[in-house]
């Protein structure tokens, strides 16, 4: 059956099972949804149980929509709007969604403006026939959120067909004949970076991550000139576990090589992944780089994004179908759940993991309705790679910023933007709120404020105790007034000359770039001044021969070589990594549950993907492997 033929079907039973007071106008495929459009979507939202009765029919995720014909011109629509929430409410925006014929309307008080047994809402939608949804206002305005909304807003109509042209192929039918589900590596097996994986079906080729080694030249990108990969028009979808560049930082790449299908992640990695990719042009740009792709390509990442919740099962083709569970490692991160067939295979991918609640989310998820096999990541898997706790990792940051504030010293961090930063700036606010550490200023340099701004935009994917303060000012602790953001040459300046006592957060984390570096040249003379890290450090970066102890050091700026005398304390504070360490990722697999069969260690060095993969073997008598980069295994 082709996928006319399943619409046309679907149409017929709709027809025939909708009272005919009720009118459908069409129904069309968009994604994995069936949406019908009516000019009475009031009668439907009134008549729970007929879409209800209609889901189960069908077998498919069933969506009403308004006819374009009924809903009221935007303008008119949202004075209406206004007039109907009461204005203690206090309405903070509302932004429409034609493409889906959504209106969010953002509020500080979210209860009020639903009323009683949603009374407003059901008087919004019969008079302006739009569907209404109220969203909590959030505390921080991100201006990667706002932007990518009113792009979205823009292409509302093509994003109409690109959503249509999907329903369409993956609605194509299942082909007959011999059933198998292989796995390819593409990029960070047996290392780190340019993570990607082709798994393949007898009807589905399904792309999981993206990834670019940022700190590699000439084998810096996946191997997508694969024979099985092109052309690219063949791929049916592309799965995002997370936003870091080594995970989606080639994505848009695809679009600029013939690949028109959709990209599958969770909401802020979406959000998330564009902060990013567009940093990394900018990055590259700046240092001369040889640069991919533009920000045109970025672009249609975003247009032909489709997010996915935690827990939301969703069919990606004829054959395969996708669920996202926490991964705890940053925001928005996942592990990607495939069940393939009617029950012939599960595999999941992990990203990577956080196997531990951290102070911003809850640990990655291990127990899944079925599995077979699974890919696991195996960053710290050596047989010593052991981190302390974040609590020792606390202690440890509480007692050496003691030591140089009480000197009237300066402090720099240099931090990632994404994850270790908020970490960071939960201990810092905590201690000093604790009165452990003295209350002194904490500037955040860099992308750091807007990284930030998105976790407050999406606290429903934080841990559940921040979850709970989120929206709370004096209980979040990410909306302290201790935090001062730095925008621009002068206040970095005005900082920099201060003679009182700070704290710094900048990027970029591995001192390659970035604002740090103009903190670090201008305190790193001083013995009183400190520099603490607490993320990773590649070997070769700037930041590694910091950490190693160097004392004399060379900085090139503005094409003049400068010799500095490093005479500031230097601290590295283990534990804030974002990644499991060995005990973690042995504990992950013994509470997994179900246990696959089999499991696939890769995002590693090679040393300790071949370690934790032989240690899981002796210890748990499992199926292991690492997998090489450009080989293949089946599963079915
Ligand atoms: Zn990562
Ligand atoms: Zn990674």
């Amino acid at each position: 059956m082709t996928a006319e033929d399943v619409l046309r079907e679907i149409k017929g039973k709709v027809r025939a099972t909708v009272p005919p007071s009720i009118d459908v106008s069409d129904v069309e495929f968009e994604g994995a949804l069936v949406v019908l459009y009516t000019k009475h979507p009031h009668k439907f939202a009134e008549k729970e149980d007929l879409i209800k009765q209609l889901a189960k029919m069908l077998q498919k995720r069933i969506v009403v929509r308004p006819d374009s014909s009924v809903i009221t011109q935007e303008e008119t629509a949202e004075k209406k709007i206004r007039q109907i929430i009461p204005e203690e409410a206090e309405i903070t925006n509302i932004y429409f969604q034609p493409d889906v014929g959504e209106v969010t309307i953002e509020v500080m008080k979210p209860g009020v403006a639903i009323g009683k047994q949603g009374k407003y809402l059901n008087e919004i939608r019969k008079k302006v026939n739009w569907s209404p949804k109220i969203n909590r206002t959030p505390p921080m305005q991100s201006k990667t959120v706002h932007d990518i909304r009113g792009f979205l807003r823009m292409m509302s109509d093509e994003r109409k067909e690109i959503l249509k042209k999907v329903g369409r192929r993956l609605h194509r039918g299942v082909s007959s004949g011999e059933k198998y589900v292989r796995v390819t590596g593409l990029g960070g097996y047996r290392q780190v970076g340019r993570s990607c994986s082709l798994l393949t079906t007898q009807d589905s080729k399904i792309l999981i991550d993206v990834g670019v080694d940022v700190s590699g030249d000439d084998s810096s990108t996946p191997y997508l000139h694969l024979p099985e990969v092109l052309p690219l028009e063949t791929i049916d979808a592309v799965v995002i576990t997370h936003a870091h560049l080594d995970h989606s930082g080639l994505v848009p790449v695809l679009y600029k090589y013939g690949y028109d299908g959709p990209i599958y992640c969770t909401p802020p990695t979406r959000d998330m992944m564009t902060l990013l990719q567009m940093d990394y042009l900018k990055v590259a740009a700046a240092e001369a780089k040889k640069i991919p792709y533009s920000g045109e390509h970025v672009r249609e990442v975003i247009k032909h994004c489709i997010p996915i919740n935690y827990g939301d099962t969703t069919d990606i083709t004829p054959d395969v179908r996708l669920t996202f569970h926490n991964a705890g490692h940053i925001l928005g991160s996942s592990i990607a759940h495939f069940h393939i067939g009617e029950g012939l295979y599960n595999i999941a991918f992990s990203g990577d993991i956080k196997y531990e609640k951290t102070w911003l989310f809850n640990p990655a998820v291990n127990h899944f309705p079925r599995l077979e096999a699974m890919f696991l990541e195996s960053t710290y898997g050596g047989k010593d790679d052991f981190q302390p706790s974040r609590q020792e990792a606390t202690d440890h940051l509480r007692e050496i910023i003691k030591r140089c504030l009480k000197n009237k010293g300066k402090i720099i961090i240099p931090v990632f933007a994404v994850g270790r930063s908020q970490e960071v700036m939960i201990v810092l606010e905590q201690l000093m709120a604790d009165k452990e550490i003295p209350q002194v200023p904490v500037y955040l340099d860099g992308m750091i404020w807007e990284a930030t701004a998105i976790h407050t935009a999406y606290p429903e994917y934080l841990n559940n105790k921040l979850r709970a303060q989120a929206f709370q000012k004096g209980k979040n602790p990410l909306l302290s007034d201790i935090f001062v953001r730095v925008d621009g040459h002068e206040t970095r300046q005005k900082i920099i000359n201060d003679p009182e006592s700070c704290l710094v957060l900048a990027t970029s984390g591995m001192m390659v770039g970035g604002p740090v570096m103009e903190y670090f040249k201008a305190w790193a003379e001083d013995e009183k001044n400190m520099i603490v890290f607490v993320g990773y450090q590649a070997e070769g970066s700037f930041g590694r021969r910091v950490q190693k102890g160097w004392r004399d050091i060379l900085i090139t700026s503005g094409g003049n070589n400068q010799t500095l005398k490093l005479n500031m304390m230097v601290e590295t504070v283990d534990g804030f990594s974002g990644h499991s360490d060995r005990r973690q990722l042995m504990n992950f697999v013994n509470n997994m549950s179900p246990r696959p069969d089999r499991l696939c260690f890769g995002h590693g060095e090679e040393v300790k993907c071949l370690d934790l993969s032989s240690s899981i073997h002796k210890k748990y008598n499992m199926n292991t492997m690492a997998l090489k980069n450009l080989e293949t295994t089946r599963f079915v």
